[in-house]
C-alpha cells in the first residue's frame, strides 16, 4: 500500500538523493521543483494525530505539517495546512502518528559491529579485558565508517533523528552523518591510553582541535564537540585542557559522569571526593556538559547538576545490563536537571532502539521506588524528546513540532494488532509501539525513510560490509583464543 499522495513524481527524492551522495539518480530533474509561489512548499506531513510535544503537550487530531527548507512553516489541521499550502510531495496520515524525531542523547555508534562480542561482564572487566583491547586491534577508519552506517541505519529505521556520538575517527563519523541525513553531535575522543585514533590524551585533544576546526559551522545538521572519556581514563589537568579546548570553540563536552561504584571509589581514592564534586572543583561545568549514565549522584550533588544545566543522559538497558545501577532519575526531574535518553553502545546494549529505553525508563523508575506513578509516558516520551534535545543544547532547534524548528519527525504507523484498541496515543507511544512500527523519518526537512525504506543509506552494501568485516573479526579472536 503506497501512501504518498498528491504530486509524488520522485523528483524530490532524486534531488535529495543526490544532494546527499547515496544515489544513481541524475539530478538535473531537480531544476522542475522550483516553486511558483510562496505557498509552494516541499513537504507536507500529515497524520491522524500530531503528538506536538511543546510546551502544554499540544496533540492536535487529523493534523499536518508544513515543511520547506528544513523548517517547520505550520502545525494544524489538515484541512487550513493543505488548503494554505502545496507541496511537491504530501504524506498520507491514516493511521501515522507524526512526532517529533527521537533523540538518542548517548552512543558509539560504530559499536554496532561488536554487537554481542563479550557480554554478561561488569563495565571494568568488560571494558580493560575486552573492548579496549579489541578497538586497539579492529578499529581504524574503515571500521567506524562501516559501523557508524549499520547505527545510522538502525537509528533511521527506529525513528531516532539525532544521536550524541562518541568514538574514534570523529571526521569519518561526520562523513557518514552529512551523507546519510541524520543530525549528529559527534564527539572527538580524549583518553589517556593509547586509543585506536590517538596514542594518548594530549593527542587526543589536538586531533580532536583539527576536527573541529573541519566540521565547526560545515553542515548545520552536524556538531563538531570534545568527548572526554571519563573521570577515571582522564587524570585533573587532562580534563581540565579538555574543557579549555573546548571553550575555545565554544563547543560543549559529552563524558561518561559517575557510572558505576567503581567510578565513585576511585575518585573518592584519588581525589578525596566523587567524580561530580570533583568536576565541580575544577570549573569542569562552567562549559556545556552532556554526561552520560550519571546513576551515583549523591543528594548533594543533584542541586549543582540542575544549577549546572548539566544534560544528564539516562541509558536504562546498558545500566542494567552491565548492573551499573539505577539512576535517580525521579529525583533528577524533581530537582529540575535536564534529563535526555540514550542507548550507549551496541556492545552493551545490544542495539539503538530508543522505544526500549522508553519503556525501561519509565519500568525501572516505578519498581524501584515501588510506585507505579514514578515517570509517568508522557515524561518518558518528553526525555526522548523535547527533554532529551534540551539536555543537548538544541532545544531551542529541534525536540518538538512548533513553528520555525528544524523539521525533525517520524511517522508511526499505528496499525499492527498491539495498536487495537488505542484509547491513549501517547501512552501507547511510550507502552506498546516499537522501532518496527516507524513508517517514515524526516529530518532537516528530507524525507530519509518512507514507508520502512530508507532511501539515504544503500543498506545491502553497508549489510555486505558489516557481514565481510565482522568475519574478519570473529576469525581474529578465535586465532587469540587459541594461543591463549
Ligand atoms: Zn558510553
Amino acid at each position: 500500500m503506497t501512501r504518498i499522495t498528491s504530486c509524488f513524481t520522485g523528483i524530490f527524492f532524486a534531488a535529495f538523493l543526490a544532494a546527499c551522495g547515496a544515489g544513481e539518480t541524475p539530478s538535473e530533474t531537480a531544476a522542475t521543483t522550483t516553486p511558483a509561489s510562496e505557498n509552494d512548499i516541499d513537504l507536507i506531513v500529515n497524520g491522524s494525530h500530531i503528538v506536538t510535544m511543546d510546551e502544554v503537550g499540544t496533540i492536535i487530531e487529523n493534523g499536518a505539517i508544513a515543511i520547506d527548507d528544513g523548517v517547520i512553516l505550520a502545525v494544524g489541521s489538515a484541512d487550513e495546512v493543505t488548503a494554505k499550502y502545496s507541496a511537491a510531495v504530501t504524506l498520507d496520515g491514516e493511521r501515522r502518528i507524526v512526532m517529533p524525531g527521537i533523540v538518542n542523547g548517548h552512543s558509539h555508534a560504530a559499536m554496532t559491529l561488536l554487537r554481542g562480542v563479550a557480554d554478561d561482564l561488569a563495565l571494568m572487566d568488560w571494558l580493560q579485558n575486552y573492548i579496549f583491547p579489541a578497538e586497539v586491534e579492529f578499529v581504524d577508519a574503515e571500521f567506524v565508517r562501516i559501523g557508524t552506517e549499520l547505527a545510522c541505519w538502525e537509528m533511521i529505521r527506529g525513528g531516532t533523528t539525532t544521536f550524541v556520538d562518541m568514538y574514534y575517527y570523529p571526521d569519518t563519523i561526520a562523513q557518514v552523518v552529512e551523507d546519510c541525513g541524520m543530525r549528529a553531535l559527534i564527539s572527538a575522543t580524549v583518553i589517556d591510553q593509547r586509543s585506536p585514533d590517538a596514542e594518548n590524551a594530549d593527542d587526543g585533544i589536538r586531533k580532536g582541535s583539527g576536527f573541529i576546526e573541519r566540521w565547526q559551522n560545515r553542515n548545520s545538521r552536524i556538531t563538531p564537540i570534545f568527548g572526554p572519556h571519563a573521570n577515571y581514563t582522564l587524570n585533573a589537568g587532562q580534563l581540565a585542557a579538555t574543557r579549555d579546548a573546548a571553550m575555545k570553540y565554544g563547543v560543549p563536552i559529552s563524558i561518561h559522569l559517575s557510572e558505576s561504584p567503581f567510578e565513585v571509589q576511585n575518585s573518592q581514592n584519588t581525589y578525596g571526593m566523587t567524580s561530580i564534586e570533583h568536576f565541580e572543583s575544577i570549573g569542569f561545568f562552567e562549559g556545556p556538559t552532556i554526561a552520560a549514565h550519571v546513576v551515583w549522584p549523591t543528594q548533594e550533588e543533584i542541586p549543582i547538576l540542575a544549577e549546572r544545566r548539566v544534560g544528564v543522559i539516562h541509558n536504562p538497558t546498558s545500566n542494567m545490563k552491565i548492573a551499573s545501577g539505577i539512576a535517580p532519575i525521579t529525583e533528577m526531574l524533581e530537582a529540575g536537571v535536564l534529563v535526555g535518553l540514550g542507548t550507549d553502545g551496541a556492545a552493551s546494549n545490544n542495539d539503538l532502539d530508543m522505544w526500549e529505553e522508553m519503556r525501561l525508563a519509565a519500568f525501572l523508575q516505578k519498581v524501584d521506588r515501588m510506585d507505579p506513578t514514578a515517570i509517568p509516558a508522557t515524561t518518558v516520551l518528553r526525555m526522548a524528546t523535547s527533554g532529551g534535545a534540551a539536555a543537548i543544547g538544541l532545544g531551542d532547534t529541534i525536540g518538538s513540532l512548533e513553528v520555525g524548528k528544524r523539521a525533525d519527525l517520524i511517522q508511526v504507523a499505528f496499525e499492527d494488532v498491539h495498536h487495537v484498541p488505542t484509547y491513549d496515543v501517547v501512552s501507547h507511544l511510550v507502552y506498546v509501539s516499537d522501532e518496527q512500527d516507524v513508517a517514515s523519518v524526516i529530518i532537516e526537512g528530507k524525507v530519509v525513510m518512507l514507508e520502512r525504506k530508507i532511501t539515504s543509506i544503500d543498506t545491502e552494501r553497508v549489510a555486505e560490509e558489516a557481514t565481510a568485516l565482522a568475519a574478519r573479526i570473529q576469525a581474529a579472536l578465535k586465532e587469540r583464543n587459541e594461543a591463549n
